[in-house]
């Protein structure tokens, strides 16, 4: 389906399928008469025995061959003794018939077997007891025939081993590995394709590839086995190491691979690149000091960035030698001297950059603001003036704050001394990397310290690798470039999801109250994450305070500064399916506030009135002038419901307040977000709304 849907061709490839015909598919591909091919665990042997085959991705997870009994006395495999087995030779002759033989105790001496090719007849006359089939292809004819039958499929009875292998050759892996990948990727299309349009697929074969003369009905069966049996496209390492061993063992083999040569990496471009992985085993230098990201569990280093570099290591087959020293200068000093290649994390700074390379962060995280509880919110920088800061010494937030004037910086030991200190108010603030003090604040269990905003600066958090690695940095940053987003929250959450539950397991209000906090901090992060991208410059704090989001007037944010943020929001809301709402708010008849008292007076009303909203909005409220005297609020965590009592209570606020004298009543749209929304449907209801509240009489709101 690869072919027929055009998914090669959109790669630039045009492929033709040869069929099979009796050579070695192994040697067809070696010797250039087809580019690749499809074979099974033979190519581990293969390669064992010098073959230059490059295995590119598994299609089936297990081999489909299986035995097959139609003898009703056959209850297990223990009654297979004495019995008569057909089986084609070269299933027999195989590491996979030997293997289902070993796990189950069987001698196969002690059955009668015979070399004989599947034949419908045979097994109607009942030639034999048991049968050796391919599960997919072949026990349709039992079906079929009503012939019963007990089946024993190898990958039931303990042989774990892949199917159908694609690959290609050495050469072609090298002279062209961008074909590969490419190959590669259109083919994944093309079966995944292929089995969610089973129908379609059979139709294709049925007109075009049918020279077995199959029907429908048995390409129907066949595509249901196949389902079963597919594999996810990748290689797990260790069941291709225990082929690898099976396979010399049975078969007496003395060569040997290395993984590198065997399988196809897209991150691994050159020959040059596979010999640096064959021939280096990598020194890894970690502390477990540095919780979330390093720590130790049961003797053993875990953590974020330890989970990232297992990704790398197993995408390049990497050979390491793990060491754990007992301070993190210790581990810069290893770099430094080449007593080690690499070390988890770190972030560039020059002075690293003299004897050390970087890889391309794995993560960026921001660097967060924690305060006691009774700080409700952190606007900005101009917060921390003359506060308390207790930060890490060595910490790169650390060298970032220290240079701003007005700041009083306490240099600490560690984040957990620093927040230990903001407990017992030494201190007012402690900065540190969000995920360090969301994973302190919850396994110290500190129930007054929150995070509670954010500056604009991140961390970002790179391998640091020996300054004479380059070739090694460049194949790790390739398997970083190719990590999902999605998969990097997933380790990012693992930890902190851990390690908050074990602090907090027993106290829902508390956690409820944690998950609050990390909401807000993300949806900080993201507006501030707008502001630093718009900015791109240097002087961050300075850029904060020149307030360039904010309508003049009424120093909320101004309509494009909304309309950015609201596109965040939608977003957020959506991929954690949390309720938001939004209100659209008008002053009513206004037209003539201007025309009775004069513009200036109006200017004066829209100032107060914003005021007067405020109060009744939370922090993490909103606020926006869309225009005139146009408003839009929105409600983060907040479902219609909610949304309904803050417009009411606006509207009771504004009608009550005293405005110099001068009646002010304003209308209100509201509405929640959909699963299918838009930044334009979303406003459009709440206009809607508001529209309808103007036509039933003006100072009310209207639910949409
Ligand atoms: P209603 O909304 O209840 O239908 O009546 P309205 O009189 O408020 O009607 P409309 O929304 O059409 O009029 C908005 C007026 O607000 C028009 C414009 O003169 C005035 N306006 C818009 N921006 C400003 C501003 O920044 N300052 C002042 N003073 N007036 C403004
Ligand atoms: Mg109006
Ligand atoms: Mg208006």
């Amino acid at each position: 389906m690869a072919k027929e849907k055009g998914f090669y061709k959109k790669e630039g490839l045009n492929v033709n399928f040869k069929e099979f015909n009796g050579n070695d598919i192994v040697d067809e591909v070696l010797e250039g008469k087809a580019d690749f091919g499809i074979s099974d665990f033979y190519l581990v042997e293969a390669r064992l025995k010098g073959k230059k085959v490059v295995a590119i991705m598994p299609i089936f997870e297990y081999s489909p061959l299986a035995i097959v009994s139609i003898n009703p006395n056959i209850k297990s495999i223990k009654d297979f003794k004495n019995k008569t087995l057909c089986i084609p030779k070269y299933y027999l002759n195989t590491i996979l018939t030997e293997l289902f033989f070993i796990e189950n105790r069987i001698d196969i001496k002690k059955l009668k077997v015979k070399n004989q090719l599947f034949g419908l007849n045979d097994i109607k006359n009942k030639k034999c007891d048991l049968y050796g089939i391919y599960e997919t292809d072949q026990l349709y004819y039992f079906k079929k025939y009503h012939i019963p039958y007990k089946l024993f499929a190898m990958k039931d009875f303990g042989v774990k081993i892949y199917g159908d292998i694609l690959f290609t050759s050495e050469k072609l892996r090298y002279s062209n590995p961008k074909l590969v990948e490419k190959f590669k990727k259109a083919s994944i299309k093309g079966w995944e394709y292929a089995l969610n349009h089973i129908d379609e697929t059979i139709k294709v074969i049925l007109r075009k590839y049918n020279t077995q003369h199959f029907t429908y009905e048995k390409l129907k069966d066949e595509a249901l086995k196949t389902k079963e049996y597919i594999s996810n496209f990748k290689f797990n390492l260790e069941k291709i190491n225990h082929i690898k061993t099976m396979t010399k063992l049975s078969l007496k083999l003395k060569g040997d691979f290395d993984l590198v040569d065997f399988i196809f990496s897209p991150y691994i471009k050159t020959q040059k690149e596979a010999n640096f992985i064959k021939t280096h085993k990598i020194i890894t230098a970690n502390t477990t000091k540095w919780p979330p990201f390093l720590m130790e569990k049961d003797g053993k280093l875990e953590g974020i960035a330890k989970d990232f570099f297992d990704i790398v290591k197993e995408n390049l087959f990497l050979k390491t030698e793990n060491k754990i020293l007992s301070s993190y200068s210790d581990v810069v000093n290893y770099i430094e001297n080449k007593k080690a290649d690499i070390t988890f994390i770190a972030t560039k700074t020059p002075k690293k950059e003299n004897y050390a390379i970087f890889s391309i962060p794995f993560s960026t995280y921001q660097i967060v603001i924690a305060t006691k509880k009774d700080i409700s919110f952190v606007p900005d920088l101009n917060f921390l003036r003359n506060k308390k800061i207790a930060i890490g010494k060595d910490y790169s937030a650390y060298d970032l704050l220290k240079n701003f004037s007005k700041l009083k910086i306490v240099g600490v030991e560690d984040t957990k001394q620093a927040l230990l200190m903001l407990e017992k108010n030494k201190v007012d603030v402690v900065i540190d990397i969000m995920p360090v003090l969301a994973y302190y604040i919850s396994v110290l269990n500190l129930d007054n310290v929150k995070i509670s905003g954010t500056t604009p600066f991140k961390y970002n958090a790179s391998f640091m690798i020996r300054d004479d690695y380059s070739i090694l940095k460049n194949m790790i940053d390739r398997v970083l470039e190719d990590i999902p987003h999605i998969k990097k929250e997933k380790i990012l959450s693992n930890y902190i999801n851990v390690n908050y539950q074990q602090g907090y397991t027993e106290k829902y209000i508390k956690v409820t109250y944690f998950w609050f906090g990390i909401v807000i901090i993300i949806l900080l992060g993201i507006i501030l994450i707008i502001i630093y991208q718009l900015s791109k410059i240097k002087k961050l704090s300075k850029q904060l305070e020149t307030m360039a989001f904010y309508d003049k007037l009424t120093n909320i944010y101004n309509r494009a500064k909304f309309k950015n943020i609201l596109k965040e929001f939608i977003e957020y809301s959506k991929r954690y399916k949390t309720p938001l709402s939004l209100i659209f708010l008008d002053i009513d008849y206004f037209k003539k506030i201007n025309d009775n008292f004069g513009h200036e007076k109006g200017d004066l009303v829209l100032k107060e009135m914003v005021k007067v909203a405020k109060l009744s909005l939370r922090e993490s409220d909103v606020f926006g002038r869309w225009g005139g005297e146009e408003f839009l609020i929105l409600l983060p965590n907040t479902d219609i419901n909610g949304a309904k009592i803050v417009a009411e209570k606006i509207r009771d606020a504004i009608e009550s307040h005293d405005f110099d004298g001068i009646k002010v009543t304003v209308s209100l749209g509201v509405t929640q977000l959909k699963e299918d929304d838009t930044i334009e449907s979303f406003v459009n209801r709440a206009d809607i709304a508001l529209y309808q509240a103007k036509k039933e009489g003006r100072n009310r709101v209207v639910v949409f």
